[in-house]
């Protein structure tokens, strides 16, 4: 892990800097990267992207809730997530970070609330991605979804993370679980200790382009969600060659990130959708996106000084 993505993640648990962040970081930059406090912020900038060709996943903006309440309130945004996109006919899914649901609280309060969810999810034919969070989650990310995947199939995936060293067998393990099993793949977006995961840069890559063959080649749906055009010119060339239809995978992105080049693979023919994030919480996730990226810090800086 490079030493600026160590600092900003390090800092952003700072109480002045989230403080000060908090209370100016929607003026200052945030909006590039969330679509608005409000649903109805989101929904319509949904129908822009959908305009373009782009699919959407929807998030309410939430983590590590440890109150019973505040995960129930988030368990009631995400049914309206659900309620909303189908109420407006947009192309969108929805992804959900199971700690805004009561992972902390207890296993049996966030499967509840992942119950509501996924029935009427399933109610409406959409489906449910499940973000994957910091390693202290895996194995209990791991074992709710096994449960859940039994119990509602098609309608609910998963997110696998390249940095760490048990992700090749975490693909294995799914792929001959489940008929279908529809995982997003990304090279990971936390902290994390170098006995668990790559701390090499270098290492990571070619980690994240082995298990995107992997599971391109197992036949499984597969979600390649990066920036990077090397491995997105890699995946190009590896569905080329062996003939993988495009309706067995997409490129995702992140809102904000990169827009003329999801509109760009639009044109090319590939299906694109872009993680759509919107809400109060914003706080977390827009700091590991400046740590992917100083340069986005410097768009903040910029804005610091317009009028
Ligand atoms: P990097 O190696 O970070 O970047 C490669 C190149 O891409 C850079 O050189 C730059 O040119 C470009 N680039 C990268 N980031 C940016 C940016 N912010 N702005 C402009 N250009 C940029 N992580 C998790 O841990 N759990 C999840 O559930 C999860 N879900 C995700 C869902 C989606 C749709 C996406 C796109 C990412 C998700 N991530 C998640 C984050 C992911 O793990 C990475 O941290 C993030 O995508 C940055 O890695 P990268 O693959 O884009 O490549």
């Amino acid at each position: 892990m490079s030493f600026s993505r160590k600092l900003v993640l390090s800092v952003s648990g700072n109480k002045v800097v989230s403080g000060f962040i908090k209370k100016y970081g929607m003026r200052l930059g945030a909006a590039r990267f969330v679509a608005g406090e409000t649903l109805k912020e989101a929904i319509e900038q949904v129908r822009l992207l959908n305009k373009d060709g782009l699919v959407v996943t929807l998030d309410h903006l939430g983590e590590f809730v440890f109150d019973e309440q505040e995960a129930f309130a988030s368990t009631r945004a995400c049914l309206d997530v659900l309620d909303a996109v189908k109420a407006s006919g947009v192309k969108s899914n929805m992804s959900l970070k199971m700690t805004s649901l009561g992972l902390d609280l207890s296993k049996e309060l966030c499967m509840k609330h992942m119950r509501m969810i996924l029935d009427k999810a399933r109610e409406y034919d959409n489906f449910v991605r499940i973000d994957m969070e910091d390693y202290a989650h895996i194995d209990i990310t791991m074992e709710i979804f096994d449960e859940l995947k039994r119990e509602y199939g098609k309608h609910v995936g998963l997110v696998i993370q390249a940095y760490l060293f048990r992700t090749v067998d975490d693909v294995k393990h799914l792929e001959e679980t489940y008929e279908h099993c529809n995982l997003r793949l990304v090279k990971g977006a936390y902290l994390e200790s170098p006995t668990v995961a790559f701390p090499n840069k270098v290492d990571v890559d070619n980690n994240y382009l082995k298990i995107i063959e992997m599971h391109l080649l197992s036949g499984h749906f597969t979600a390649v969600a990066t920036h990077d055009d090397n491995v997105i010119n890699h995946t190009k060339a590896f569905v080329k060659k062996h003939n993988i239809p495009n309706d067995r995978f997409e490129f995702q992105m992140l809102y904000g990130v990169r827009p003329e080049t999801q509109r760009q693979l639009v044109k090319e023919g590939y299906a694109m959708r872009v993680y759509v994030p919107y809400g109060n919480d914003w706080y977390g996730y827009f700091t590991r996106r400046i740590a992917e990226r100083p340069a986005n810090a410097f768009f903040i800086i910029k804005n610091m000084f317009r009028k």
